[in-house]
């Protein structure tokens, strides 16, 4: 997507430990603009397969997913990250190692919102190595739901995620995918 890769050049700011900070315009500070482009862009890509619920986790996703909801005139359900170990028994449950905070935390969705019925899009901000996506996976499958495939905004292709991903026949479509990144060569994206 031509509008987010200039937007990414133009705004994005390249961290040490391979983090790449869009705060100016995607997860911290939003551009909404921005946002319903992408939103259009997931619409574009996965209208006609079904989707009748879009899943993320919070926070990062849910700007995302709504924006792309409103498209598929869908409800939207987020994973909650739970701060209790001591859950009840009324969610499904998996566990997610956070990339940018170097730790494991639970995430939950309630009974209530998922069903064996469902056809989902998971959409989220980055794709990394792959373990938001693999916990939202994991409590979709306890659920029954289907997964139609996931909608990425920036993979970072050279972290093992969306290969791992793709490789166990997940769809992975990524609006942007990053081969590089470093002070020295800038950010470089796949064709
Ligand atoms: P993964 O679980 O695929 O390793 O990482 C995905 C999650 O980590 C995303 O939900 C996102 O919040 C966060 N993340 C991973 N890499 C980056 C990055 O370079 N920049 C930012 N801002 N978040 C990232």
């Amino acid at each position: 997507m031509r509008l987010l890769k200039e937007r990414i050049i133009k705004d994005g700011i390249v961290k040490d430990g391979d983090v790449l900070k869009v705060d100016s315009f995607l997860n911290h500070q939003i551009d909404v603009n921005l946002y319903r482009e992408i939103g259009k862009e997931f619409y574009r890509i996965y209208a006609g397969c079904g989707v009748n619920k879009i899943v993320t986790i919070e926070a990062s996703g849910i700007g995302i997913a709504v924006a792309a909801a409103m498209y598929f005139d869908v409800p939207v359900v987020f994973a909650k990250k739970s701060k209790t170990r001591n859950i009840a028994g009324d969610v499904y449950k998996s566990v997610v190692h956070s990339f940018t905070h170097g730790k494991d935390f639970d995430v939950v969705i309630s009974k209530d919102f998922l069903n064996s019925e469902d056809k989902i899009l998971i959409i989220d901000d980055f794709l990394a190595n792959g373990s938001a996506l693999e916990g939202l996976c994991d409590i979709l499958k306890q659920s029954g739901a289907e997964v139609i495939g996931a909608g990425i905004v920036i993979e970072k292709g050279y972290q093992a995620g969306g290969k791992m991903l793709r490789e166990q026949g997940m769809r992975v479509e990524s609006l942007a995918i990053i081969d590089k990144m470093g002070p020295d060569v800038g950010i470089i994206f796949r064709e």
